[in-house]
């Protein structure tokens, strides 16, 4: 048994204007200073005024938030006792909002407890409406929540179906102002979404179209909203590829990449689409490489061979395929400006010598490497850490 779920989602040019709508009497939102600055936070805050709201804001999450500024947040909302909660921002303010709505709620709720199995009664207080001023996390519509464990450098990635936000608004005007940088980091999350949402394990025939369209609209679109962020039509297709993906992935499953990246990440500090994409290349070859069956020879009806085919890439075989996948992907990073290595990222050497256990047992830990075709064991896992290191191609 497995479930597609999905928010009510708004979009297009002037689609804030649906919150004119909302019912309700108190919104709380919840978002970040840098938000707040650009004035993002004023121009809801005064929607919701006019549609009758009172309003309270916290604008103090910060990247990567932690299960400390969520518990903070929720003990504002359970003063203030809103009946929408407003997640405005990039995937950080978007999960910091839904643990604090979880937290809000079910108060006796352990977050690091929480599973796709347990009924919260969520909604019992208040409704999640979700704003993103990124293009890249889908946090506006997955029902999965990543907060970081501070004290053991740990990203926890809770998941709950309740959580699931029940309105997601995607108005390009709050992307357009999305510096060059953050616009490659995020685009390239949402990529990476959409292809291990279609290779991993858990594709599924509901998962499977939104990952290809996704995918689709990233290679067309991502490299003009990157060299001009004021082109409207780049910007729109972006935006909507992240929430595909999103969908297509959070309805699935993200994979190996996700799950590397997610332990250069709580390591290093590397923004998120930035480390995930970064392994993504190697992570296809890897998964190709140990193809079972079928999929390690002609490609007529294996993952990787659809999605190529799809693409237009050349796909006769598998390996082909995916091959030609990771150099498609290689080409894009080199056009975006995006560190291709775990080098590139300015992490010397001995600092990755250091780091490699925890790193390893991170990635090896991680829930979606488990989603993965092809699972590293350790020596695996070190010797991919290695290649991505310097790029220098090594023999799964
Ligand atoms: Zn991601």
């Amino acid at each position: 048994m497995w479930f597609f779920n999905s928010p009510e989602i708004v979009f297009g040019e002037g689609s804030l204007s649906y919150l004119e709508q909302l019912e309700g009497k108190r919104a709380f939102i919840v978002t970040d200073a840098v938000i707040t600055r650009l004035g993002h936070t004023a121009r809801v805050k005064e929607a919701l005024r006019a549609a009758g709201f009172d309003v309270a804001v916290f604008d103090g999450v910060e990247p990567d938030p932690s299960i400390e500024t969520a518990r903070a947040g929720a003990a504002l909302m359970a003063e203030f006792q809103p009946d929408w909660i407003v997640g405005l921002g990039g995937g950080s303010s978007l999960d910091a909002a839904k643990a604090m709505w979880v937290l809000y709620e079910r108060p006796d709720v352990d977050p690091e407890n929480l599973n796709p199995i347990e009924k919260l009664g969520l909604r019992r207080k208040a409704r999640f409406l979700a704003i993103p001023t990124t293009s890249g996390t889908g946090s506006e519509a997955t029902w999965t929540i990543v907060v970081t464990n501070v004290a053991e450098r740990r990203k926890l990635g809770l998941g709950s179906r309740e959580v699931m936000p029940d309105v997601a608004i995607l108005d390009p005007s709050f992307v357009m102002s999305m510096p060059p940088r953050v616009t490659a980091d995020t685009g390239m999350d949402a990529l990476t979404h959409a292809i291990e949402g279609f290779t991993c394990q858990w594709h599924n025939d509901f998962s499977d179209g939104l990952c290809l369209r996704a995918a689709q609209l990233v290679f067309e679109y991502l490299l003009r909203a990157y060299r001009d962020g004021s082109d409207l039509e780049a910007r729109t297709k972006v935006h909507h590829a992240a929430t595909i993906a999103g969908l297509g992935s959070g309805n699935g499953a993200a994979s190996l990449a996700h799950g590397m990246g997610h332990a250069l990440e709580s390591v290093f500090h590397v923004p998120h689409g930035r480390a995930a994409s970064l392994f993504l290349p190697y992570t296809i070859e890897f998964c190709a490489q140990g193809a079972r069956g079928d999929a390690a020879g002609a490609a007529g009806s294996t993952r990787y061979g659809d999605l190529a085919r799809f693409l237009g890439l050349p796909c006769a075989t598998e390996k082909e395929a995916a091959a030609s996948l990771a150099a498609a992907v290689r080409q894009l990073q080199l056009a975006l400006d995006q560190p291709r290595t775990i080098l590139a990222c300015n992490i010397s050497h001995q600092d990755l010598d250091r780091e490699l256990k925890q790193l390893m047992a991170l990635a090896c830990n991680d829930h979606f490497t488990s989603a993965s075709t092809r699972i590293p064991d350790d020596g695996e896992m070190r010797r991919l850490f290695d290649y991505a290191y310097g790029g220098k191609s090594i023999d799964f």
